[in-house]
C-alpha cells in the first residue's frame, strides 16, 4: 500500500456471502462483529453484488466494515473465524462457495507476511468488491488508480449503508 491511512487501532473487515440468505447472514455478521469484546463498530459500507472470483456458485453480496479494536490481531482473526463457523461455514474444498467469508483487509498500517494473517490482505487490490466499499467508508485508503485497475469487474450497488440494521 502506498497510501497512508488508518489509525493503528482501526481495522477494515471485508464481508462476503453467496449461499443461503446472504443479506441476512451479512447483517447478522455485522451485528456479531459489533458485539465483539474491546471492539467498536465505526462504519459499514453499502451492500454490493458481485460475480464470483476464484470461487463458484451464485453471485456474492459484499460489504466492508470499519472497526476500532483493542484486541490483538490474531485474537480478532480467531473471533472472526468463530463468527464464520457460527454462520455454518464449511470448507469442503479451497475457494468453495461460502455462507460467510470474513477477511481482515487492513489493520492500521500493519504489514505482515505471516501465513495465518497476511496484512494488508494479499488480494485486496485485485478485488473491486473490497476496494469499492472500502473507498466509500475510508476513501483515504484507496487510490483512484487502484479503483481504475478493477473497474471492469462486475460489481453493482445492491443497497445503501443502512442495509444491515
Ligand atoms: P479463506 O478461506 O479465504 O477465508 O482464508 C482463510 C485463511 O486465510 C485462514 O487460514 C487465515 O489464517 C488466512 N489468512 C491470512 N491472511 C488473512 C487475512 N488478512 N484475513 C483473513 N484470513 C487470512
Amino acid at each position: 500500500m502506498n497510501k497512508p491511512v488508518l489509525a493503528a487501532d482501526t481495522v477494515a473487515i471485508g464481508l462476503g456471502a453467496n449461499l443461503g440468505d446472504a443479506r441476512q447472514t451479512l447483517s447478522w455478521a455485522v451485528k456479531a462483529i459489533a458485539q465483539l469484546p474491546q471492539t467498536q463498530l465505526q462504519a459499514v459500507s453499502s451492500l454490493y453484488g458481485s460475480k464470483p472470483i476464484d470461487s463458484s456458485g451464485p453471485d456474492y453480496l459484499n460489504a466492508v466494515a470499519l472497526v476500532t479494536t483493542q484486541l490483538a490481531p490474531l485474537d480478532l482473526l480467531h473471533a472472526l473465524q468463530a463468527i464464520e463457523l457460527a454462520a455454518g461455514r464449511e470448507r469442503p474444498y479451497r475457494n468453495a462457495p461460502r455462507t460467510l467469508d470474513l477477511d481482515i483487509e487492513l489493520w492500521g498500517e500493519l504489514q505482515s507476511d505471516a501465513t495465518e494473517l497476511t496484512l494488508p490482505h494479499p488480494r485486496m487490490l485485485e478485488r473491486a468488491f473490497v476496494l469499492l466499499p472500502l473507498a466509500e467508508i475510508a476513501p483515504q485508503c484507496v487510490g483512484a488508480d487502484q479503483l481504475q485497475a478493477v473497474r471492469e469487474q462486475g460489481i453493482e450497488l445492491s443497497q445503501g449503508s443502512g442495509w444491515w440494521q
